[in-house]
């Protein structure tokens, strides 16, 4: 999401002059779009912010804005601590960066924070989205209403809101223009979308229909969703829609019950698998991933072995896993924290089985010709970038007038991130 609303504030700021700039070293204006679901973030932003004033020591100092959800949850203190600093923006408001941009201008610091989706969401009609990349993102749903003792995001990002139906389908449309194969539908809760109109209701469904329409779209994914909003509907669109990729990004977080109602997910162990398998009685070839917190307050030996019997039962092709990161403000701030070792040594235990299944997953498509959407060349090489149908990356040799195409590609080897291969001469798939 980070990605889309950099892009976003890309188009805004064109408006009055700015464009991206091809030089990290020459700008008049950064903005850093900060992440603060785990530590260390703010961190990481006085180490880029530091990074960049030593580069200007002796040039004209350029504008330093620092937008996302550090920004959100850390205005004051960046403010204060460093003055390099001049602008701090929270997600619901960059919308706003020109105006902010102007007052600077006129000598006036800025904390940008307040929370006004809507709004944001209203100004972004009106502005072109430029992205041209053969895969795009599109943001449908932000915030959360779900409260899950750990995460930060309720605070950051604030209450769930969906845009309004028409207003994705227009943006989608731009997209398609601009060269969009591929859309991914982005939220914090993308499965939860929901908007009403005329006594109607959209769902995410809905929107996953109406997408299936453009004839120029091949394909069409969504993250990040949540097991409680995988309903009946949205299962369905995977017997019916021939776009949607069958892979899905379905986060856990914990194999263990007691774990789960710790963490206040709103759902059991027994709720995934049943959705699992649910869809993979509609396509057996669907393929999962998931997210895991590991070393949750009140995580036991007897927990965390569930978590591992789960990722043996259920071979997930690629996830994340962490430790767990207390955050400022969440119930789990408040708890007892596993003891650092304990949760090392689980993590590295779970990661092995992980990447096994993923490693086990590469290796299967070895010797296949999968379909692979040819998405850029790479910088520096003669070899081009794409992805199969399981958000896999691939590494191909291939052809300029190959990008924005499904081809063959002979999948020769693979590590545990990358497929490598050779498209298959005049065995165009799309
Ligand atoms: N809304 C999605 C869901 O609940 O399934 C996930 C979105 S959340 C922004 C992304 C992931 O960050 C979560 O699935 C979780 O694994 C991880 N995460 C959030 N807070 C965390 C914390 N305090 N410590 C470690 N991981 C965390
Ligand atoms: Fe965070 Fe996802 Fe839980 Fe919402 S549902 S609080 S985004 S982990």
């Amino acid at each position: 999401m980070n990605e889309y609303d950099s892009n976003r504030i890309g188009d805004i700021v064109k408006d009055i002059g700015y464009e991206k700039s091809k030089d990290q070293n020459n700008a008049d204006c950064y903005v850093i779009n900060t992440c603060h679901i785990r530590d260390k973030a703010k961190e990481k932003v006085f180490h880029e912010v530091g990074r960049i004033k030593k580069n200007y020591s002796n040039k004209k100092k350029p504008i330093m804005i620092i937008a996302g959800c550090v920004a959100q949850a850390e205005s004051e203190e960046i403010l204060k601590r460093e003055p390099f600093i001049d602008v701090v923006i929270g997600p619901q408001s960059y919308h706003k960066i020109n105006k902010i941009l102007d007052n600077f201008q006129k000598n006036k610091k800025a904390d940008e924070t307040e929370f006004d989706t809507i709004s944001k969401f209203d100004f972004l009609e009106n502005v072109k989205n430029s992205d041209n990349n053969v895969s795009s993102f599109l943001t449908i749903q932000e915030g959360c209403d779900k409260f899950c003792h750990f995460c930060v995001v309720p605070y950051t990002r604030g209450p769930e809101c969906s845009r309004p139906f028409r207003t994705i389908i227009k943006e989608a449309e731009e997209l398609i223009k601009n060269g969009a194969k591929e859309i991914t539908l982005l939220g914090q809760n993308v499965n939860a979308y929901n908007f009403y109109q005329n006594d109607n209701e959209f769902k995410i469904s809905n929107l996953l229909n109406e997408l299936e329409k453009y004839s120029e779209l091949k394909r069409i994914r969504y993250t990040t969703s949540h097991p409680v909003d995988m309903t009946e509907d949205l299962i369905e669109c995977y017997k019916t829609n021939k776009k949607l990729m069958p892979f899905i990004h379905l986060p856990i977080q914990s194999g263990s019950d007691k774990v789960l109602k710790l963490m206040n997910r709103k759902h059991n162990v027994e709720h995934y698998v049943n959705i699992y398998n649910k869809l993979i009685n509609i396509n057996p070839s669907i393929k999962f991933s998931s997210d895991f917190i590991i070393g949750y307050p009140g995580e036991e030996k007897d927990d965390f072995e569930k978590t591992l019997k789960l990722v043996n039962e259920i071979k997930f092709i690629n996830s994340f896993s962490f430790i767990f990161s207390s955050r400022p403000g969440t119930i789990a701030s408040k708890l007892k924290e596993v003891d650092e070792k304990i949760s090392k040594e689980r993590l590295i235990m779970l990661q092995s089985i992980l990447f096994k299944n993923q490693i086990n997953h590469n290796k299967s498509l070895e010797n296949k010709e999968i379909d692979v959407l040819v998405e850029n060349k790479i910088s520096g090489q003669n070899k081009y970038f794409g992805r199969n149908e399981y958000f896999n990356s691939v590494i191909f040799e291939a052809d300029k007038k190959d990008i924005g195409k499904i081809v063959k590609v002979n999948i020769e080897n693979s590590n545990q991130n990358t497929l490598f291969g050779k498209i298959k001469n005049n065995m165009k798939a799309a």
